[in-house]
């Protein structure tokens, strides 16, 4: 073993925290734990791992459960389409083996939504297979140790940090050797102000001896977000909301949210979310906006406008669903909404209609 895996699990033998995933070898717990972990820090990712198993305890379970439950329980986290390729994968691996989890990292990257990294955790973490698991606490580790001065948003230089993991990786230690790795980008390389005077490779580390901590990882700049303008109508009538699901090929696919109309400008007065039939406009007791809430994701920037509008009846249309506050909180939808019902709720406005 070389004398980096040997101080680096050493170390890790004294350092580890003790994290539940950490306690088992079951690639459906491993699974789910990593898929989680892309999503969120340890700490909240650890309550929505304990719920999430709790209730879908096993592969069939989640196979067999209906998704919009998938869903609601995924609610904080983001990224649904991670959550809707659990359950399309969990369904494969029911129907088409039986039951039986891909066995190796080759066979593991066929689920749907597993890639390499993933394919790659469940291998070393459940199987003890000799893969490099490179996430990126490994990347900001390795950079640093080795001095890669190469984009990390690059496939090559991926590429390159798996092939020095590769063979570092001491043959039989791979759940070690890559734990501790993890570990280490998460406890002492840190992004900012790593602690080198505790690192266990820090006599050989190129950054600390350059004085480069603070250049490496080197990152390009992300590109520019798309902006977009949600108008919502939130339909009120006698305590319960309208919500309607999303359909396919956007964000927040199968969803639910209020009626929605998109626009290149915000809508700014509530006449512009006059969406209803006018029929059923007549119904209007009163209507009022909240104060516009920016919600940031990867690749976008959304601008979410809101006008709650109090009904005398019931507006129906297709696909239109009335749910009271109580029902609200199971339904899946962007976590945006919780926020901005409450916001709704504790409203001058609202709270003088419910007067
Ligand atoms: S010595 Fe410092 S920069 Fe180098 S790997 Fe350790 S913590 Fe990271």
């Amino acid at each position: 073993m070389s004398s980096f895996s040997e101080s680096l699990i050493a170390w890790f033998q004294v350092n580890a925290r003790e994290l539940p995933w950490r306690q088992t070898r079951d690639p459906y717990r491993i699974w789910i734990s990593e898929v989680i972990l892309q999503q969120t820090r340890v700490a909240q990712g650890t309550a929505y791992y304990h719920r999430f198993l709790e209730r879908f305890p096993n592969l069939s379970d989640l196979a067999f459960a209906a998704e919009e439950d998938v869903l609601s329980l995924w609610q904080g986290l983001g990224y649904y389409s991670r959550a809707r390729n659990l359950h399309a994968a969990a369904k494969f691996v029911q129907t088409e083996r039986n039951g039986d989890f891909p066995p190796n990292f080759k066979e593991l990257l066929a689920l749907k939504g597993v890639g390499t990294y993933t394919a790659a955790a469940i291998a070393a973490f459940a199987y003890g297979e000799n893969v490099p698991v490179v996430d990126g606490n490994v990347m900001r580790v390795f950079c640093r140790y080795f001095g890669i001065h190469e984009d990390v948003r690059l496939p090559a230089t991926m590429e390159l940090v798996r092939s020095y993991a590769a063979q570092l990786l001491p043959t039989g230690k791979s759940w070690e050797f890559n734990q501790a790795i993890m570990e280490l980008g998460a406890l002492v390389c840190t992004p900012s102000s790593p602690s080198c005077a505790t690192c266990p490779v820090a006599m050989d580390c190129f950054s600390r001896k350059n004085a480069l901590q603070a250049k490496l990882p080197f990152k390009s700049k992300a590109k520019s977000k798309r902006i977009r303008h949600f108008n919502y109508l939130l339909l009120e009538h006698d305590g319960f909301f309208a919500f309607k699901r999303r359909g396919e090929g956007d964000i927040w696919e199968g969803l639910f949210e209020p009626i929605l109309s998109e626009s290149e400008k915000p809508f700014s007065s509530p006449g512009d979310f006059d969406f209803l039939n006018p029929a059923d406009s007549n119904f209007r007791i009163e209507s009022f906006l909240l104060p516009s809430e920016k919600h940031i994701l990867t690749h976008q920037e959304l601008h979410i406008h809101v006008c709650v509008s109090r009904l005398s009846k019931r507006h129906e249309e297709e696909g239109l669903r009335w749910v009271s506050g109580t029902q609200l909180s199971d339904l899946p939808k962007p976590i945006i909404f919780s926020k901005i019902i409450s916001k709704a709720r504790s409203s001058p406005l609202y709270l003088v209609f419910h007067q």
